[in-house]
């Protein structure tokens, strides 16, 4: 399994390049997606997981199908992981809310960071399909929460009330 970089590493700083529209079918591209899909999954807390986290650093993030499935009730949702490539936020709420944050490249803090509780992004599934997800809540968060990471900044440099929890403190 693909070791999830830690937050001392500086490829968590770069800005991730934009994936090439015609590379997303390639063997380079869907291979980087199956090594984030098989991390996130080997992480029991894992909701969603950015490239530059697995030392990859592009423009693309996982969320996890069953997050996906308790976030948005829909039915047509398999449970199975999406994809977001070179995501754009193309709408923001001005109404923000303080939210309960942690990251799996920056074990075992949590603190809360200000996060719009509505966006819309724009972005490629990995079939090179260019789509558009609207979100509120915990996905809203997600969202905002990897795009950071695609521009190199973390949660803990914009929260507050950060505290460590270890992880046999988990309920
Ligand atoms: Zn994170």
């Amino acid at each position: 399994m693909t070791e999830i970089v830690q937050k001392e590493n500086k490829i968590l700083r770069n800005i991730a390049k934009t994936v090439p529209i015609e590379e997303i079918k390639s063997k380079k591209i869907q291979g980087i997606i199956a090594d984030m899909k098989k991390s996130l999954s080997g992480q029991k807390d894992g909701v969603a997981i950015a490239a530059p986290q697995i030392a990859e650093s592009l423009r693309i993030f996982v969320v996890s199908g069953i997050v996906l499935k308790e976030a948005i009730k829909d039915e047509k949702l398999t449970g199975e992981d999406m994809v977001f490539i070179n995501p754009e936020i193309i709408k923001i709420s001005r109404e923000k809310k303080m939210m309960e944050e942690g990251c799996l490249s920056v074990r075992y803090l949590y603190g809360k960071v200000n996060r719009a509780i509505k966006v819309l992004i724009r972005a490629y599934d990995e079939k090179g399909n260019l789509f558009e997800r609207g979100a509120s809540g915990l996905l809203a968060q997600i969202f905002q929460h990897e795009i950071d990471h695609l521009n190199g900044i973390l949660f803990i440099d914009k929260a507050s009330n950060v505290e460590e929890i270890p992880p046999e403190n988990f309920k």
